[in-house]
C-alpha cells in the first residue's frame, strides 16, 4: 500500500539530530519559552527575510492572534478564497469578524479579478492563503489592498518557502500566519505555529497576547492565551529549517515526474501561475467522478486525501453564515472534483511510478 503520507520517513532521515536535540532540550531543565524558541524565532525571521518572528501553539492561533492584533473583530469583513481549509475561516470568526468568500482561480488561489467586487464600507482586510504550496498572485494583490486602504494577512500554513517572484510568502503582508502540524511542509513532531511581521508593535502585541497578555510575570495588560511554543518542537523546527530548501527541492522533484508521466486525458494536473512557485504541500489533481477514481486508486494499493470534501461556507460549523449550495460554484465544483495524490519526503522514486502507470492506466471506473 502506498498511504498518503509517511512522517516516520521525514523523522528518519535526520533522525540523530532530531535525536540529539531532543535529549538536549530534557536534560536542559527548560521547556517552554526559551532559548531553542528565541533562536528559532531569529532563525525564521532571517530565512523569510522579515523583521520579526513569534512562535505560537498552533496555526489557528497565528491567525486568531494576527486578526486580533490588527484591531479586526466585530462588525468587520474580512476577504478570503472560498476553498480553504476550514482554519482560515476560524481565524477570522473568532475574533468576532465576517469571512467575505471569493472564488478561486484555475491555481486554486483567490481569483485577484474577483476581489474589488466583494469590497465594502466594512472590509478591513484581505485573507490569502497559498494553498496546496503555490504562491498567490501578490502582484494584483497588494496593489489592490493598498488602493483601498485594506489590511493584508497571509496564510502561510502550506507555503513554508514559496516565492512570489523571487519574495517569501508571508512577506507581502501585515502578518504572515504559519502552522507547523506534522504534515506541513516544514513540520515538528507535535503542534506548533508562528506569525512573521515587519512591524515591531504588531510582533511586541502577539509576543504579549500568546502569554496570558503578560509582558512581566503576573502584571497582565490584556486578555490573551496560552499559545506558548514548546522548547523541544522549537527546537526541532531549527533543524526542519535547515534542511527545508532540500526538502522543498525533493517534492518539487517528485511533482516534476508527476508532471511529465501522467498523462491520462481524465485528470488535469496542477499548474503553475507565472513568477508563482509551488512547493507542493499538496500534488493536487482533479477529474470529473473524483470518487470512482479515490476507490479505483484505492483498490490498487494506492490511498489519496480530498483536499477539502466540504468547503467552509457549507460546513455546519458555518451554517448561520446563511450560504446556500450554490452559492460558490467554482469552490463547490473543486470540492467535488479534486483529489490529492502521494506526495511527500521520502516518496521513493519506485512508489512515484507506481502511481503514475496506476493512473495513466484509469479508463473512468473502478
Ligand atoms: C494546517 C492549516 C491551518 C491550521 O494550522 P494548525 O496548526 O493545524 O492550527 C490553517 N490554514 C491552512 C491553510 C492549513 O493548511
Amino acid at each position: 500500500m502506498i498511504e498518503t503520507n509517511r512522517l516516520d520517513r521525514g523523522f528518519y532521515r535526520y533522525q540523530k539530530e532530531f535525536e540529539d536535540k531532543a535529549l538536549e532540550v530534557l536534560r536542559s531543565g527548560w521547556y517552554i519559552l526559551g532559548q531553542e524558541v528565541s533562536s528559532f524565532e531569529e532563525e525564521f525571521a532571517s530565512y523569510m527575510g522579515s523583521g520579526y518572528c513569534v512562535g505560537l501553539a498552533s496555526g489557528l492561533d497565528a491567525l486568531i492572534l494576527a486578526f486580533r492584533a490588527l484591531g479586526i473583530g466585530k462588525g468587520d469583513e474580512v476577504i478570503v478564497q472560498g476553498n480553504t481549509y476550514i482554519a482560515s475561516v476560524m481565524g477570522i470568526t473568532i475574533n468576532g469578524a465576517s469571512p467575505v468568500f471569493v472564488e478561486p482561480d484555475e491555481y486554486y488561489n483567490i481569483d485577484a479579478s474577483k476581489i474589488e467586487e466583494k469590497i465594502t464600507e466594512k472590509t478591513k482586510a484581505v485573507l490569502v492563503v497559498h494553498l496546496y504550496g503555490q504562491a498567490s498572485d501578490m502582484g494584483r494583490i497588494t496593489e489592490i489592498c493598498k488602493k483601498h486602504g485594506l489590511r493584508l494577512v497571509e496564510d502561510c500554513a502550506q507555503s513554508h518557502g514559496s516565492c512570489f517572484n523571487g519574495k517569501k510568502t508571508g512577506t507581502f503582508s501585515d502578518v504572515g500566519c504559519f502552522s507547523f502540524y506534522p504534515s506541513k511542509n516544514m513540520g515538528a513532531f507535535g503542534d506548533a505555529g508562528a506569525v512573521i511581521t515587519d512591524d515591531k508593535d504588531i510582533a511586541e502585541n502577539i509576543r504579549v497576547l500568546r502569554n496570558y497578555g503578560s509582558e512581566k510575570r503576573y502584571h497582565n495588560k490584556a486578555v490573551g492565551m496560552n499559545s506558548r511554543l514548546d522548547e523541544i518542537q522549537a527546537g526541532f523546527l531549527r533543524i526542519r529549517l535547515k534542511h527545508l530548501n532540500e526538502l522543498n527541492d525533493e517534492k518539487k522533484e517528485i511533482a516534476s515526474v508527476y508532471d511529465r508521466e501522467i498523462k491520462n486525458d481524465l485528470i488535469t494536473l496542477p499548474e503553475i501561475r507565472e513568477h508563482c512557485e509551488h512547493i507542493y504541500h499538496q500534488y493536487v489533481i482533479r477529474t470529473e467522478k473524483r470518487d470512482v477514481l479515490k476507490e479505483y486508486l484505492e483498490k490498487n494499493g494506492i490511498k489519496t486525501i480530498i483536499h477539502y470534501p466540504i468547503p467552509p461556507h457549507l460546513s455546519e460549523a458555518y451554517r448561520y453564515l446563511g450560504k446556500e449550495k450554490g452559492s460558490l460554484p467554482i469552490t463547490e465544483g473543486y470540492a467535488d472534483e479534486v483529489l490529492s495524490i502521494p506526495m511527500y519526503n521520502g516518496l521513493l522514486r519506485e512508489e512515484q511510478e507506481r502511481v503514475t502507470e496506476v493512473l495513466n492506466e484509469y479508463k473512468g471506473s473502478v
